[in-house]
């Protein structure tokens, strides 16, 4: 059920405008880590082409044995009695079921309707339909003809319709409707197999604007309760802005995703900013002047350099060379020679800030992780460096994209500071530096992780971020005990 708590109601006012649709301004001045809304989601939903327990959300190919028409893995024995006997009165020929069988994404139209269909969640439903669905903007396009042939008629000629409630007013723009509220509203969260997704329907928060520069950070717990909370200070009147992509992606995908997802253009300042607010996230190298840039023209189109209008770069040639970069990226996956090689390769053709050069970067830092956690490898001085480097150069993009409590910043900040603390103690140990210099740097690493556990604090604590949060504190500790250590004046430690 969407337990909604007192806050979205008290600090939140839903108003609505022809450019944003429904959108939220600030009821009263909110200071940043204020919550705003927590609710549990209305409906669960696989991606599209998956299918997922009903019950544990887990993958399977396997059908519940009483209704036959929900997926029930085989550790599950039963799944919500009320949607199965529903379901199982429901007379269907053999043909019928096998069709609707088939296509994954019946399984979000049958939800919707048995939310329709009980008595007890009419309410519910009647208030998911006022959700938008972009109805005008998606009539006719492939995704329209895709749910008309994969759902709507499979449905319609399935004869499961006309057996439920008021079945006569089921009808195809309804249905749309239903399963377009899900495209622009849902929520991406975890699904129970590492690193999967799936997707999860919650009423309000999805009525958010949407910017690449946010206002607003969304955390989903382990119960997959969403809490959306403010990352800065933000006056009565503003509007809250919740991110419906990745921000570290370059502006034409995330624009791109946002278009064929949500149906929208985004018209925030860094999509409207060639140069991404200064940080060259989908430059180019001009290979026709030293230090120039090209940039695409966001009126014109046209990818030109910044310091000369006549270098210019065909779309054709840019699209080409991102392509067969993401493919190396992936093929040099966990290979951190090809990964160096590689980086050094696309420096010549693109910024060192561009997104693809960026998750290169990443690529590379996790790999380096690892190297340093496996004391068995006896990493050598420039390891560490490296990597601190490379978190150096990561934190500078997202401290211009993503301002104010940013969970990705703040595990950037925490690497950064947890490789430096550690290299410093190597070069104690070793004697290539002395109490005075580590207790330098231990200063310096413990604002670091102060600073980063400030970002996480509002994070749910059953979350990784939260259990980060955890981590990031007992190390604080650590740290401290370490400097007081090193204050004390002691002929031991000063050498
Ligand atoms: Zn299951
Ligand atoms: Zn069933
Ligand atoms: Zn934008
Ligand atoms: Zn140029």
């Amino acid at each position: 059920m969407a337990a909604v708590t007192e806050d979205f109601a008290k600090k939140c006012e839903v108003k609505h405008n022809e450019t944003l649709g429904r959108y939220v301004v600030a009821a009263s001045n909110i200071r940043a880590g204020e919550t705003l809304l927590q609710e549990q989601p209305i409906l669960l939903l696989p991606n599209n082409g998956d299918r997922r327990c009903c019950n544990c959300h887990k993958l399977t190919t396997l059908f519940c044995g009483q209704c036959r028409l929900l997926p029930l893995c085989g550790e599950c024995a039963d799944h919500d009695g009320r949607d199965c006997r529903r379901l199982s009165a429901v007379q269907l020929q053999e043909e019928h079921v096998e069709q609707l069988q088939a296509q994954t994404e019946v399984y979000t139209a049958l939800k919707y309707l048995l939310l329709r269909e009980h008595s007890e969640t009419q309410a519910q439903y009647e208030e998911l339909l006022q959700m938008d669905s972009q109805l005008a903007l998606r009539r006719d396009t492939d995704i329209w003809r895709s749910y008309r042939e994969r759902v709507i008629t499979p449905l319609q000629s399935s004869g499961l319709l006309m057996q439920l409630r008021n079945g006569s007013e089921i009808n195809e723009e309804l249905l749309q409707h239903l399963l377009g509220i899900a495209d622009i509203n849902a929520c991406e969260i975890r699904a129970p197999e590492s690193g999967g997704a799936m997707r999860g329907l919650y009423m309000r928060a999805g009525l958010f604007a949407h910017s690449c520069m946010p206002n607003l950070v969304t955390a989903i717990d382990e119960e997959r309760r969403i809490k959306v909370y403010a990352n800065c200070s933000i006056s009565a009147g503003g509007i809250l802005y919740n991110c419906y992509t990745n921000i570290l992606l370059g502006t034409d995908e995330r624009r791109h995703i946002l278009k064929t997802g949500k149906c929208f253009d985004c018209q925030c300042a860094r999509c409207l900013d060639p140069t991404e607010l200064g940080t060259h996230m989908s430059s180019f190298v001009c290979n026709s002047c030293p230090g120039g840039y090209i940039v695409r023209q966001p009126e014109t189109g046209v990818w030109q350099c910044l310091l000369n209008a006549e270098h210019t770069l065909k779309p054709e040639f840019v699209a080409n060379v991102l392509e067969r970069a993401k493919e190396e990226v992936f093929h040099a996956r966990d290979d951190i020679y090809r990964l160096e090689l590689l980086l050094a390769k696309l420096g010549r053709l693109l910024h060192g800030n561009h997104y693809v050069v960026l998750d290169l970067k990443q690529n590379i830092a996790s790999i380096l992780r690892q190297i340093l956690q496996n004391m068995a490898h006896r990493p050598n001085r420039k390891v560490y460096e490296r990597k601190i480097r490379l978190c150096q150069e990561i934190l500078l993009v997202l401290k211009v994209v993503a301002p104010g409590l940013n969970r990705l910043k703040a595990i950037a900040l925490y690497e950064l500071a947890n490789t430096q603390a550690e290299l410093a103690r190597k070069l104690y140990s070793e004697q290539e530096h002395n109490a005075a210099d580590l207790l330098t740097e231990l200063q310096q690493t413990e604002m670091m992780t102060r600073e980063a556990l400030r970002m996480l604090l509002y994070e749910p604590i059953l979350t990784p971020e939260g259990q980060l949060a955890r981590n990031m504190l007992k190390e604080l500790k650590e740290i401290q005990n370490d400097m007081k250590v090193l204050q004390q004046p002691n002929d031991d430690v000063i050498n």
